[in-house]
């Protein structure tokens, strides 16, 4: 008999802090390879002796918004520490980092996850995040390796989350979650392919029913989001069949080979004696005055979950919403759309299908729309006014992306704008009915549909100028006589 299991999921993800310079030094943050390896280090991000770390303000800061935006509790109070281990990418031998005190508390975000038209959302808690330096950079290649400095003593938050996670699923909604706050309040960029995001993900089983944590292993330094996914996924099946044939699942340290889509061992795991955690004694306790946190506080944006229920407000779907907060760039196009006067629902599926299709296809962000957000306003209510069909303004909205000309002076150009001209509508309807004596019998008969074809008619006649709404209502009204 086999028993079912329920996953227990944790992640510990850092993220890049996107700050100026480095987190004790003056070094330039975020210089990868591509500026030349070790262009960008001095005597302390390379750990000579006798050097002294300096706190930088800029990188705290950051850390701190990130925190507001995770919703964690911010303490006044943190403190740094050693952690120490032996490796070539680590000069110091050992790395400062935030451990029993770090500057962020308990948190709590939203995450959504799910079918677009069942999405379902579950709260997951933040344990903590805390500030600490990033390790250089090591390649290994053939029987020598390389290390690059440029990425020593870069800052880092480092964000726990509480194993509140069931599933890869929700390990990939959450990812995606902090993924856009970080973003959102220009903590990181999060380019993963820069690694500015890396993961280690925590999976467990435990019979359902079971309160009772089981043994955990932990996949390290995961690279992208389809790898997080696969890992826990292969994950949970091979620690399922460990425990279904009476084996015990080992607690340790594993990395994911994802080109052949296993895991394999790493190291047991150290616990945390062996690295040997001391107070760092050259860096006095992180104080964050009350009116600093306030000032802050003061400067942070509108957070995306507040934007998406104001959105949800404005008769959008949850889904719709989801998709205009993705980044804080759309959601701010949105809103200038708005308020230039653009209905909301029409505003949403212009933006979310017919300028967010164009620039995926071109690898652009909205950032970068060649069409303003006032001229799409212009351009949605042309058509609400009934002054060009919806598909005309698809034709219309194509040019302004290509050319960035204005809606009106395209629909001038191209000839579009729909007849209002109620004698012209009149006598094109009166001359439709003349010409087509079996629609209006049929619809005399009682056939309300059959005045379709004489709206086609009309259109036919007017080469698409005349406003089919408005058409209709006048055909009733003569056929009604
Ligand atoms: P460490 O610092 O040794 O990696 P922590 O106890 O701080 O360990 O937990 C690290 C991560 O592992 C957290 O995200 C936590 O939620 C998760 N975690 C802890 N216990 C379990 C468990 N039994 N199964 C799955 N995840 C777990
Ligand atoms: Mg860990
Ligand atoms: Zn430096």
């Amino acid at each position: 008999m086999t028993t079912s299991f329920e996953p227990v999921i944790g992640l510990e993800i850092h993220v890049q802090l996107h700050s100026k310079t480095k987190m004790f030094c003056t070094c330039l943050n975020g210089m990868d390879e591509s500026c030349g390896p070790n262009s960008e280090i001095c005597p302390r991000c390379s750990g000579q002796p006798g050097t002294l770390p300096v706190m930088n303000e800029g990188a705290v800061r950051l850390g701190v918004r990130a925190g507001l935006a995770l919703g964690c509790q911010i303490n006044e109070v943190s403190s740094f520490e050693r952690k120490h281990y032996f490796y070539p990418d680590l000069p110091k031998s050992y790395q400062i980092t935030q451990n029993a005190h770090p500057v962020n508390g308990r948190g709590e975000i939203e995450i959504t996850f799910g079918p677009k038209d069942k999405l379902q959302k579950k709260k997951i808690g933040i344990h903590h995040a805390h500030l600490e330096e990033d390790a250089a950079k090591s390649s290994h290649s053939g029987d020598y390796s390389l290390v690059d400095f440029n990425r020593a003593g870069c800052p880092l938050l480092e964000i726990v989350s509480m194993p509140d996670l069931r599933s890869a699923d929700e390990a990939y909604a959450y990812l995606t979650e902090i993924k856009r706050l970080m973003q959102w309040v220009d903590a990181s960029e999060c380019d993963m392919e820069k690694g500015e995001l890396r993961v280690d993900v925590n999976v467990s089983l435990r019979p359902v029913g079971q309160e009772k944590f089981g043994t955990r292993t932990e996949i390290k330094n995961l690279n992208s989001f389809k790898a997080v996914k696969d890992a826990i996924n292969y994950e949970i099946a091979r620690q399922t069949q460990v425990l279904n044939e009476g084996g015990q699942v080992v607690q340790q340290t594993l990395l994911w080979d994802k080109e052949h889509g296993f895991t394999k061992p790493m190291r047991s795991k150290e616990d945390a004696l062996d690295y040997r955690y001391f107070p760092e004694p050259d860096l006095p306790p992180l104080i964050l005055r009350k009116d600093r946190l306030e000032k802050i506080k003061a400067q942070m944006p509108e957070l995306p979950a507040a934007k998406e229920a104001k959105f949800v407000a404005l008769g959008l779907s949850a889904y719709d919403a989801g998709v205009l907060t993705l980044t804080r760039k759309t959601a701010e196009y949105f809103e200038q759309v708005l308020s230039c006067g653009a209905g909301a629902k029409a505003a949403a599926n212009w933006i979310t299908t017919d300028l967010m299709g164009l620039l995926n296809a071109d690898k652009k962000d909205i950032g970068q729309s060649p069409v303003a957000a006032a001229d799409l306003a212009e351009l949605i209510k042309l058509v609400e006014s009934g002054k060009i069909s919806r598909n005309q303004a698809k034709t219309v909205f194509e040019q302004m992306y290509k050319t960035g000309a204005k809606a009106a002076a395209l629909v001038e150009k191209m000839g579009l704008s729909q007849v209002s001209d109620e004698g012209q509508l009149f006598a094109w309807a009166q001359e439709a009915i003349n010409e087509s004596p079996k629609a209006v019998a049929d619809f005399k008969k009682g056939n309300r549909a059959a005045v379709g074809a004489l709206v086609g008619a009309v259109m036919k006649k007017s080469r698409g100028k005349a406003n089919p709404r408005r058409m209709n209502e006048i055909l009733v009204e003569l056929l009604g006589k």
